[in-house]
């Protein structure tokens, strides 16, 4: 393993969210042999009969670079993106256009050793891997095919032995919570680059899951926090924007200089969040401002992905945390953090609506904004 950033797929270097996106997430199709208890994409064993063709998929790309510079990272999930016949002359495509792409295949017997060295081969700078469970009892029991486990620590043996960034993704629920430390002990000698804690948000499969209270949550990433002050590897969460909040109150209270702050990992998403600096394609070519917000802006069949995420009105309104409604439309954080999108649409229906997950209460609201 190399250097602590090695296994961060994003290129962090600055551009302006509201017009170029850091990552654009591919849902490549719904089609997975697996049945995770908390899956988005509510995924199938076949694909989507109205799932983007080869041609389309090829057409989505050349958009990209149409950003310009510096040009939005590519992630392909699904779904699993190795039910694709057409992901190798997909990828063929991105590494013409110097589109960097990352992939999040699902632990399957078609997740082998050659599969991982043919991707590594066509130029994918990052793998993505499941992990939500210390022992192979806790993890299948949540991904609900026995064996997923195994084949996940083998998988990111593999990478390792392959030198291919990988990043894990761990699911925070009340199920899992309890596990989470455990997760950070056996992943610690297992050189990954990333390791992202995802809190969950109830939509699709997800609903069958419970997730934390407010309270909890802040608990947990005050351990968080802690931890990637000393972790072999960058610690991330997703769908949690409030932990920049949380890590910036802890950062004050200990002293922490800048570098450390840096070292922790909590200042790499700031300003991000659902709909500005993420933008999300499902497998039949909506434009969603994220994978949990399935609010479409558009269609890449017949709108353009670049003018989409620019000026409809929808990730117009998700650009400014002005248009944000109680606590999050007044917070002093709401440039850094502004709060979980998703989650604020499915608790609410309005993805402007103040995120339910966080219990704070604004210590000097911004004046000339709407109140709660
Ligand atoms: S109130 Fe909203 S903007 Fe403020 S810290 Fe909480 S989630 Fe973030």
């Amino acid at each position: 393993m190399q250097e602590k950033s090695r296994g961060d797929f994003r290129r962090h270097a600055a551009r302006d969210y509201s017009q170029t996106p850091l990552n654009i997430y591919w849902e490549m199709t719904q089609a997975c042999a697996l049945a995770c208890r908390h899956c988005r994409a509510e995924a199938m064993p076949e694909p989507h009969p109205l799932e983007l063709t080869t041609e389309e998929g090829r057409a989505l790309l050349r958009q990209i670079p149409q950003f310009g510079d510096p040009m939005p990272h590519l992630v392909l999930t699904g779904g699993d993106p190795l039910a694709r016949k057409d992901l190798w002359e997909l990828l063929e495509e991105a590494r013409c256009l110097g589109i960097g792409v990352s992939i999040t295949p699902a632990a399957t017997p078609a997740l082998t050793r050659d599969v991982l060295r043919r991707l590594k081969e066509h130029g994918i700078e990052g793998l993505g891997l499941s992990l939500d469970g210390s022992t192979a009892e806790r993890h299948d029991a949540i991904r609900g095919v026995a064996g997923t486990f195994d084949r996940t620590l083998q998988a990111l043996r593999w990478a390792q032995e392959l030198d291919l960034p990988v990043q894990v993704n761990t699911l925070v629920a009340a199920e899992t919570a309890g596990d989470v430390p455990a997760i950070y002990e056996l992943l610690k000698p297992l050189g990954v680059g990333r390791w992202s804690l995802f809190f969950l948000i109830s939509v699709g499969r997800g609903k069958v899951l419970q997730p934390l209270t407010p309270e909890q949550g802040e608990r947990l990433m005050r351990w968080i926090y802690q931890t990637a002050l000393q972790a072999p590897f960058v610690v991330a969460t997703t769908e949690a924007p409030s932990y920049r909040r949380v890590a910036l109150e802890m950062k004050r209270a200990s002293g922490a200089d800048a570098e450390e702050m840096k070292r922790s990992g909590a200042t790499r998403g700031f300003g991000i969040r659902d709909g500005h600096g993420i933008v999300f394609v499902s497998n039949t070519g909506e434009i969603c401002p994220a994978g949990f917000l399935p609010l479409s802006a558009g269609n890449i069949r017949t709108d353009h992905l670049v003018r989409v995420y620019r000026d409809s009105p929808l990730f117009r309104q998700l650009h400014d945390p002005r248009n944000f409604e109680g606590r999050c439309g007044v917070c002093e954080y709401h440039i850094l953090c502004g709060g979980s999108r998703a989650r604020a649409y499915a608790a609410t229906g309005n993805p402007l609506a103040s995120d339910p997950f966080c219990p704070y209460e604004p210590q000097a609201p911004i004046s000339g904004l709407k109140p709660a």
